[in-house]
């Protein structure tokens, strides 16, 4: 006897009908002796409505209650389920994050986990109930309702499976695993049968929305075993997400490709070129709590330097306020900004062990004519940022020519 996790996206609980299969999957599940605890996100459509919904009375939602709002979704879920579990015969019960104590802390719509009760999962469990938790969601040490942000149910999922300790945390979604890179750009793209944390980790931080990159983090503090497969399927193994390296197979050189199209650039104009300017730059934006990610300073001229970086899309008029708000202070020419810039990201272990990647990366990129803006690298993965109206053309032509349509 095992216990399971299964988490169950948006789309697999899309309707009453889909509702009903993933019920009779876990009555499967259970039939074989196992035990189920079952994390459901919120209908298809159903967060995003109601975050349209909260920004139609506020146009900036006050967070806390944007977390009350948004919550609901999954809370609808878990309750329909259960009523289809009991309908296939079984005993469930339904939890909120905040009835569990899903402990988080209290930034609000970005939550983290900080603790987990299992005691009251445990006892349902060992009574021969399916536990039914609501995603995405918790409670912080007031009382307050927060969420995890977008595809926080991943992570409720993974953190769930640690704090049971369960056997597998699957992860159920539209796709039957993860791929070398997202199959509705590439239809070519194949599936993976495994893919190293490491790999998973940095394909989700760079944009892979298969599995929210906090779920990951989880997954590799605990050691979950974590593996994501399809919902419309009956059979398949899926991905799984290993913690070893496969030495007994040739490495390929690149495992996957990532991209993040909501990404916007600045630029700092003709600032003085002395120590401490990169400080008196990003020191505001940092304070203004917006992420920085790929970084470039110029060469200088003449005592004057450029300086560039790029923040998610939804940050950058707060950011180029800031930098309108410092211009003067720094001695800056001018501010520009792009926000419609993207990056593309390819991902793999096997970098460490064969040169030339980045190469290959930058000819093939010029050789459709993209223009590489900035650029930023790891041991195991290349970045580069580019205009965003180009950014499928970089993914087919990069999987294409790291030869991921080929079986391995
Ligand atoms: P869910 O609602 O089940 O959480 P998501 O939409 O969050 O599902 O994640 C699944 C989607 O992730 C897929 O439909 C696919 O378009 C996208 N995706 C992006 N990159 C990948 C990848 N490398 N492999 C598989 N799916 C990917
Ligand atoms: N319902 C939430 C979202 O749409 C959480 C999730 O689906 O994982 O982001
Ligand atoms: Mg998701």
């Amino acid at each position: 006897m095992a216990l399971i996790v299964q988490k169950y996206g948006g789309t697999s609980v899309g309707s009453p009908e889909r509702i009903g299969n993933v019920a009779k999957r876990v009555a499967r599940w259970q039939a074989q002796g196992h035990q189920v605890v079952v994390v459901v996100s919120a209908m298809s459509g159903e967060t995003n409505r109601l975050i349209a919904l909260a920004k139609e009375i506020q146009p900036n939602p006050d967070p806390r209650e944007l977390d009350v709002v948004i919550a609901t979704g999954e809370q609808v879920t878990i309750g329909l389920l259960c009523m289809a579990l009991k309908e296939q015969g079984l005993k469930a019960k339904s939890y909120t994050g905040a009835q569990v104590r899903v402990l988080t802390d209290s930034a609000h719509t970005k939550a983290r986990i900080l603790e987990i009760d299992e005691r009251n999962m445990r006892a349902d469990l060992d009574a021969g109930a399916v536990v039914v938790v609501a995603g995405f969601q918790g409670v912080d040490a007031n009382g307050n309702i927060t969420t995890l942000g977008r595809g926080g149910s991943d992570t409720t999922g993974v953190a769930l499976a640690a704090a049971l300790r369960a056997d597998e945390c699957q992860i159920y979604t539209d796709v039957d695993g993860v791929y070398t890179t997202d199959p509705r750009i590439v239809p070519e793209a194949r599936r993976l049968p495994t893919i190293t944390f490491e790999e998973m980790f940095e394909m989700a931080s760079l944009g892979s929305k298969v599995l929210q990159i906090r779920s990951v983090e989880f997954a590799g503090k605990y050691k979950v075993k974590l593996r994501v497969l399809s919902s419309f399927q009956d059979e398949g193994e899926g991905t799984l997400i290993t913690f070893e390296e496969d030495n007994k197979m040739e490495q390929p050189v690149i495992t996957g490709i990532a991209f993040n199209r909501d990404e916007a650039k600045l630029t700092v104009l003709g600032v003085p070129d002395r120590p401490g300017i990169a400080y008196q730059i990003l020191g505001p934006i940092a304070e203004a709590n917006v992420d920085v990610d790929m970084i470039i300073q110029n060469v200088g001229h003449d005592g004057l330097t450029d300086f560039s970086f790029t923040v998610n899309r939804a940050e950058f008029e707060r950011a180029k306020q800031v930098l309108e708000g410092v211009k003067a202070h720094i001695g800056a020419r001018a501010i520009e900004g792009d926000n419609k810039m993207a990056k593309v990201s390819v991902v793999g272990v096997g970098m460490r062990s064969h040169p030339g990647v980045a190469s290959r990366m930058f000819r093939t990129l010029a050789e459709e004519g993209i223009n590489i803006q900035m650029i930023s690298t790891s041991e195991i993965k290349i970045s580069v940022a580019i205009d965003e109206k180009y950014l499928e053309l970089a993914v087919r032509v990069l999987h294409k020519v790291f030869e991921l349509d080929q079986a391995q």
